[in-house]
């Protein structure tokens, strides 16, 4: 067989073989390199088939094409005995063969060759050194190719010298076995590394795909550790929001099974006055929208449990809802103690604001009740009435009696005013001592003072004996009404003053009475107590 008829096998069993890799195995590791160096095998042989008398660019081209494919397959070699080859060091391999190549391109032949051969057996060395190398797993096969790839190497190496060293032998010998044997040499390692290497691949890529699924079942068992035993209740729901996973945890925060909750309804964990909320956040989780809010879920046993809610949208590839993820962590004691602690402060507001001693609102709320109410004036144009009424001879009546009896008669006049004032806008205050005081929103001066004297009549009516009263047998009461309009020029602390003169009046006139007027802004003309 003549060295022409070789270069032609092998360029054209570099192609094929390149096909091969192409088509068949392209996705196992190295590979790609390997492709690489079949294809650049095969232009770089074809070339040579066609001149291998003669020397000219196409040669050259050749020469490159040949030398690129020898690095390449020694690339693929080294990442398929397991390491790593880092794009620099191929890139910069491939650059340095081109350079050296075309730089040594225009001297005297045979030192082109020489060049060239000499490069061939550097990149057909590696393998053998990446194969040989003593590592855990190495084959025969791997060490019958590594053996294969050092005599090419050997042989390379020894045509490089003779075209280097003895160029003159080089020239005359151009024809002889001893470069005829250079293109078999090529031609046998493309054989034997062709097969072993396919192995090789095989071998490499079940290794990486056995570690992968390893992992994967670790990962996989690690998740499932981690969720199992996750202190927050975990919940995944499909796209109509039914239980597809909940953790043990979750389950068992609601008295539940695993079993009994996957499939179920996640809407239907949640009391009736939740749904809204369960809605909302369905609508959000549908348009792809996270978010965290706390909700009360139903447990087995009826009982609501609340949970601070962390939820995600799961979307697929094309962003469409599929589904949720949610953590929720069981808030409720917290918000046994957040209830407890508004009801308690409900108390202290109430207590803050109501009498002790006979329980209805104390002077505190009488001042905010008609600072807001005279305020609220301005806008609506409307009247407002304060009574005021004070206990007559209440010393007299305490100095008789007792304190206790005399707290006694206060607590049920302030049962008598609570009954009195019943519209829920209306106010009775203990204003202090033995003074009470009535709030009446949009009452005019003739029903507030109805509203007097139906108090005067049952403060009468309860009979508490007063024997030391120059007015009556029983506990009596004088009051003071005034009814204003908004004014500018009057203040709240006015309107109560207003009052207490009127109730002056009445302890003067005699006491036992009501004495009344309506404060009436005449705008230029000032204005009058009528
Ligand atoms: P007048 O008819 O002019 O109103 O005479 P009065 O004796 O009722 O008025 P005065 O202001 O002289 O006395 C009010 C008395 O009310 C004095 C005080 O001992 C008594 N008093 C005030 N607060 C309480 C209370 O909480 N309990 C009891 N038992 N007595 C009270
Ligand atoms: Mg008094
Ligand atoms: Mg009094």
């Amino acid at each position: 067989m003549d060295v022409a008829t070789v270069m032609l096998m092998l360029a054209v069993g570099s192609f094929l073989f390149g096909l091969l890799l192409v088509f068949n195995v392209n996705n196992r590791p190295g590979v790609p390199f390997w492709t690489l160096a079949k294809f650049s095998q095969a232009v770089g042989s074809l070339l040579l088939y066609q001149r291998v008398q003669t020397y000219d660019g196409l040669t050259v081209l050749a020469h490159v094409a040949l030398a690129l494919g020898c690095a390449y397959e020694a690339w693929a070699v080294r990442i398929l005995t397991g390491h790593r080859v880092q794009s620099r060091l191929h890139l910069l391999t491939a650059a340095g063969i081109v350079a050296v190549i075309l730089s040594t391109a225009p001297m005297a032949l045979p030192y082109p060759r020489g060049v060239v051969f000499l490069i061939q057996s550097i990149f057909y060395f590696l393998p053998g050194a990446f194969l040989l190398r003593k590592h855990a797993g190495r084959s025969l096969m791997q060490i019958v190719l590594g053996v294969c790839y050092l005599i090419a190497a050997s042989v390379f190496f020894i045509a490089s010298v003779v075209c280097l060293v003895f160029p003159q032998y080089a020239l005359g010998a151009a024809r002889s076995p001893v470069f005829g044997v250079v293109p078999l040499v090529s031609f046998c390692i493309f054989m034997v590394s062709g097969y072993i290497l396919l192995m090789l691949a095989k071998e490499r890529s079940d290794l990486l795909v056995a570690e992968m699924r390893k992992s994967l079942q670790e990962s996989q068992s690690q998740f499932q550790m981690v969720v199992e035993t996750a202190i927050e209740g975990i919940v995944i729901l499909d796209e109509d929001f039914r239980i597809t996973f909940a953790n043990e945890k979750m389950a068992s925060s609601l008295g539940y099974t695993v079993e009994e909750m996957v499939g179920r309804d996640y809407q239907s964990f949640f009391p009736e006055d939740q749904r809204q909320l369960a809605a909302f956040q369905e609508s959000k989780r549908r348009q792809g929208q996270d978010s965290v809010y706390e909700c009360g879920l139903l447990g087995k046993d009826g009982q609501e449990r609340w949970f601070l809610v962390s939820a995600t949208a799961i979307l697929d590839e094309q962003g469409k809802f599929v589904g949720s993820f949610a953590m929720l962590s069981d808030i409720s004691e917290r918000k046994a103690m957040e209830l407890a602690l508004e009801e308690s402060n409900r108390r202290l507001t109430e207590l803050s604001n109501t009498d002790s001693l006979t329980g209805i609102p104390n002077r505190r709320s009488f001042d905010a009740v008609l600072e807001r109410e005279y305020s609220r004036l301005q806008r609506t144009r409307s009247k407002l009435s304060v009574i005021m009424l004070d206990l007559d001879h209440f010393k007299a009546y305490n100095d008789r009696y007792g304190h206790v009896s005399g707290d006694n008669c206060l607590r049920q006049v302030g049962a008598v005013l609570a009954e009195c004032v019943g519209r829920s806008v209306d106010l009775a205050a203990r204003y202090g001592g033995e003074e009470f005081a009535c709030i009446l929103p949009d009452t005019d001066l003739a029903g507030s003072v109805r509203v007097a004297e139906r108090i005067k009549q049952r403060i009468e009516d309860l009979k508490i004996e007063h024997k030391d009263s120059p007015v009556s047998p029983y506990m009596t009461a004088s009051f003071g009404v005034i009814t204003v309009e908004y004014c500018r020029d009057l203040s709240p602390e006015d309107v109560v003053h207003l009052a207490d003169q009127l109730l002056y009046k009445a302890k003067a006139a005699g006491r036992n009475r009501i004495v009344s007027a309506q404060w009436v802004d005449e705008g230029q003309a000032g204005t009058a107590l009528i």
